[in-house]
């Protein structure tokens, strides 16, 4: 059940669009890079590339996270255990926090914590679905996401630092977190890897892990793919930017999951800073559910044409069919036998229904 809801899933990559912001190369300069392996689309500063960037430069050999990952062996660890080391031998597709487990999007290594001790989290094998030991990746916009609005996901560079380090938690109430400031900004950049916080049992019981246990005792259900926080150990579902709103969801499950080819429910922007000030163009994390987001008509119409494509291509061969068979059977048919061809020409029966019940109502009106 839980597959197919990912298989007709509105895939940016497709429109070449970013994976990220899912908006087109340029935009309010930003710059596109794509994957030569798996082909995803990202802005250089919304996959963190920003050192990476030279002057709008198309890259033809990069590769994103988890291709380059491929053929590697990653030093993991859990408490209480030696280092050992986990082998990559295929593109990731999995993301902890959501349930879209289908499909080639921006990822990044998702870490048991901050630090240097920190190393790739393990996700668990589980026989009866067939999945063994892996290391744990998260699609990129779920963590800037998640990290922006809760504050519960981020980004650390390769040794383990964060931006923002010793800052002290925001406790503004009134926060939505619709528009974030520079500083906020500047450390959801540049990520080599992200951490959810309290993702290390015996993680220390600071701001971090107060906000994710929030997060997780408030038992938000993601209404796309139906599961509630806290019961897989690292999903994470968060509510409707409306107000008063009851719904909640995961962000790769909006962004991708059921119906995302007709809602744009996840607005996100992780902002860029460019040459002149006057530029700044603020980062937004607005999530919405159905009843709340807009509807996509650009994509909408393209799908309502292929349907309609569809259907008359598949109305088409069936009429052949009906005239191949009827042929078939007229050719063949002995004397006698005349009942065989009663199913066939539909069409003109229904006209005759029509016109008849249209005759009946003319009659019951002059009568
Ligand atoms: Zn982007
Ligand atoms: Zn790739
Ligand atoms: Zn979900
Ligand atoms: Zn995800
Ligand atoms: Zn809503």
């Amino acid at each position: 059940m839980m597959k197919n809801i990912y298989k007709r899933a509105y895939n940016e990559t497709m429109m070449n669009l970013c994976d990220v912001c899912g908006r087109e190369d340029g935009l309010q300069n930003m710059n596109m890079q794509q994957c030569q392996s798996c082909g995803v689309c990202v802005h250089e500063t919304c996959y963190g590339l920003t050192n990476y960037a030279t002057e709008g430069k198309k890259h033809l050999g990069w590769k994103c996270a988890p291709c380059s990952a491929i053929g590697q062996k990653l030093r993991v660890s859990k408490p209480s255990e030696r280092y050992r080391a986990i082998s990559i031998t295929s593109r990731c597709t999995e993301c902890a926090v959501c349930s879209v487990n289908t499909g080639n999007h921006a990822m990044h290594l998702l870490y048991n914590r901050h630090g240097e001790e920190g190393t790739p989290l393990v996700l668990p094998a589980n026989k009866r679905k067939g999945v063994e030991e892996r290391v744990a990746w998260v699609h990129t916009l779920c963590a800037l996401f998640i990290g922006s609005r809760e504050k519960v996901i981020f980004g650390c560079k390769k040794d383990g630092t964060y931006l923002g380090e010793d800052d002290e938690f925001d406790d503004d109430e009134e926060s939505n977190h619709q528009e974030l400031d520079g500083e906020e900004l500047l450390s959801l950049n540049n990520p080599h890897h992200f951490v959810v916080a309290g993702a290390a049992r015996d993680c220390e019981d600071d701001v971090w892990a107060r906000a994710i246990r929030d997060v997780k005792e408030a038992r938000y259900k993601c209404f796309i793919c139906g599961l509630k926080n806290g019961m897989k150990r690292h999903t994470l579902a968060i509510p409707c930017c409306h107000e008063n709103c009851s719904q909640s969801f995961h962000v790769g499950c909006a962004r991708w999951g059921k119906l995302s080819e007709r809602f744009d429910r996840i607005k996100f922007n992780p902002g860029a800073f460019n040459d002149r000030e006057e530029d700044y163009n603020p980062a937004t994390a607005l999530g919405y559910c159905n009843i709340h987001s807009k509807k996509r008509k650009d994509i909408c119409t393209v799908i309502k044409k292929q349907d309609l494509r569809e259907n008359i291509s598949r109305k088409l061969k069936t009429e052949k069919a009906c005239l191949k068979d009827s042929k078939r059977q007229n050719g063949s048919q002995l004397p006698g036998q005349k009942g065989q061809n009663d199913s066939l020409p539909e069409l003109k029966p229904v006209t005759q229904i029509c016109v008849q019940t249209n005759e009946n109502k003319i009659e019951k009106k002059t009568s």
